[in-house]
């Protein structure tokens, strides 16, 4: 199995807040994982803490085989950690070739990206057109451009219809049988399930549960699991 991600006891406090408490796990090539929890549990301070934009308080982690730093690894790793923002009166296309032109990758692969993302017939419109989950569709795209070897999803489905939801959801799906490991949070269990293939499960800021997901409920208890993703646990 070839590591892409390796977490150390890795603790991070705000001030006498401990979001993540003693966090192990590894991200091996290939799969699908999931950080599962609920609002508040940790997930988006261990992504924040392993793409470098929150300062871990202890522990420790290494993208990749260790050997390179993490600023060289982060150029392998696509992230969607906030809405996606770009300029509105910009269209699809025009934010992605900005985008390749910020990151220094070829612009060749945009209206790939854009077909894979299902936005090839909206190419030529303006980003302020787009609706909530388009816009999210165009973050995926554009965190592809340079084709990571992960790519990191913190809440994608959020606030999206059913319909949106169903189609991010198969989109990463594709992008994960094209050999693309993925790294999903999610506070909801039936993501977790449709999606993943392994899942870390964190409950105010500690590991519950990781391993498979199809092992999850028998080895973890399906009524244990649906309490530690209750919000008020
Ligand atoms: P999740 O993504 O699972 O909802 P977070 O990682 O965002 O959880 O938050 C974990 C805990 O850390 C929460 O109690 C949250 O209020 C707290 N927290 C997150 N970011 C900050 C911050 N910048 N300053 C202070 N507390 C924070
Ligand atoms: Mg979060």
């Amino acid at each position: 199995m070839e590591p892409i991600l390796t977490i150390n006891n890795l603790t991070k406090k705000f001030g006498y807040l401990t979001a993540v408490k003693d966090l192990s796990f590894t991200i091996n090539k290939g799969n699908v994982y999931g950080i599962l929890g609920p609002n508040g549990s940790g997930k988006s301070t261990t992504l924040g803490v392993v793409l470098n934009v929150v300062n871990k308080t202890s522990g420790e982690f290494h993208w990749f085989d260790g050997h390179t730093s993490t600023h060289q690894a982060l150029k392998k790793v696509g992230a969607i950690i906030e809405r996606p923002n770009f300029y509105p009166y910009m269209t699809a296309y025009q934010n992605l070739k900005l985008v390749c032109k910020i990151k220094e990758v070829d612009a060749s692969k945009i209206e790939e990206k854009l077909r894979l993302v299902e936005l090839i017939d909206r190419k030529d419109s303006k980003f302020s057109t787009f609706s909530l989950g388009m816009k999210q569709r165009l973050a995926i795209a554009s965190a592809l451009l340079n084709d990571p070897e992960i790519l990191i999803l913190d809440e994608p489905t959020n606030g999206l219809d059913p319909k949106g939801i169903h189609q991010i959801r198969e989109i990463i799906k594709e992008i994960a049988s094209a050999g693309t490991t993925i790294l999903l949070a999610s506070h909801l269990l039936d993501e977790v399930e449709k999606v993943c293939t392994h899942v870390v499960v964190l409950r105010k800021g500690e590991k519950l549960y990781s391993g498979r997901v199809d092992e999850m409920i028998t080895s973890f208890g399906f009524f244990e699991l649906k309490c530690a993703n209750q919000d008020e646990l």
